[in-house]
């Protein structure tokens, strides 16, 4: 069995009065794809923000590879070797695709021509605009740069707050491939907001209300006839009817 690579424990993080994330414990094991899914409001930013250290919770505690980084700031668990791609198109706008890209591998010194290939390969709408100012892209082509540039940063875990949010319907199977491909063998935390995103998760979290209400793989939650397995029929349903 695979080794335990981050280990949450019984965390809760309040906003003022709000109690956002409440008693939630889950965990990671190395080279697998594990997502938080729930409706809007239900805590999976928050948590991915006190992973990441943007938030600190109130009790319990967090480990990264056996280590405790509770409450650390975000620049030492970044140290550590865990990447947060928030929310949203995250990349810089004054500087080309190429050099985007490269920013995300500069803890590397070798030759990342292979790299930049295997990206454009999977992306190749990225390869026509490697030259391109990150700003001028579209709010899908950027969030692509920022999947690929937090893949190529090599770090032991990466945790992605959606990552496939700015896919249109008629692309968001492609970056689902794309995305299966440039996870493979990597560690990754992700919300999915988007059911399509969780179907090949080593393990699906479902959050709701700020607590972990079911887990598991997208069959073994499909056979629980949970929560999740409800979310699951309207999703295939509304499917059916888009390409109906
Ligand atoms: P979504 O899918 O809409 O992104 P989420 O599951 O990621 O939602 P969170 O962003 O974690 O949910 O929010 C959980 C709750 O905490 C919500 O009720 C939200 O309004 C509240 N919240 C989040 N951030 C703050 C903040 N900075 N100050 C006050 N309340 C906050």
């Amino acid at each position: 069995m695979a080794d335990t690579i981050l280990k949450v424990d019984n965390i809760n993080v309040y906003y003022g009065n709000i109690h956002a994330v409440k008693g939630v414990s889950f965990t990671v094991n190395e080279g697998e794809i594990v997502t938080l899914i729930g409706a809007n409001g239900a805590g999976k930013s928050s948590t991915l923000r006190a992973i990441a250290g943007l938030v600190k919770p109130s009790g319990g505690s967090i480990e990264f590879n056996g280590e405790s980084i509770t409450g650390l700031d975000p620049t030492s668990i970044v140290t550590k070797g865990i990447t947060l791609v928030p929310e949203g198109r995250k990349i810089f706008p004054d500087l080309t695709v190429v050099e985007n890209l490269k920013i995300g591998a500069y803890l590397r010194n070798d030759d990342l021509t292979d790299d930049l290939n295997w990206v454009y390969d999977l992306f190749p709408r990225l390869k026509e605009r490697s030259w391109q100012e990150g700003g001028t892209l579209s709010g899908g082509e950027q969030q692509r740069v920022a999947l690929a540039r937090a893949i190529l940063k090599d770090a032991p875990i990466v945790v992605l707050d959606e990552a496939t949010a700015f896919a249109d319907p008629d692309n968001e199977a492609k970056v689902q491939a794309a995305f299966a491909q440039l996870a493979k063998g990597k560690t990754v935390l992700m919300i999915a907001h988007r059911l399509s995103t969780v179907a090949n998760a080593d393990c699906i979290y479902v959050v709701r209300d700020g607590q972990i209400v079911e887990s598991g793989t997208k069959d073994a939650l499909c056979a629980q006839n949970g929560l999740f397995a409800r979310m699951w029929q309207d999703y295939q349903a509304s499917v059916q009817w888009k390409v109906a």
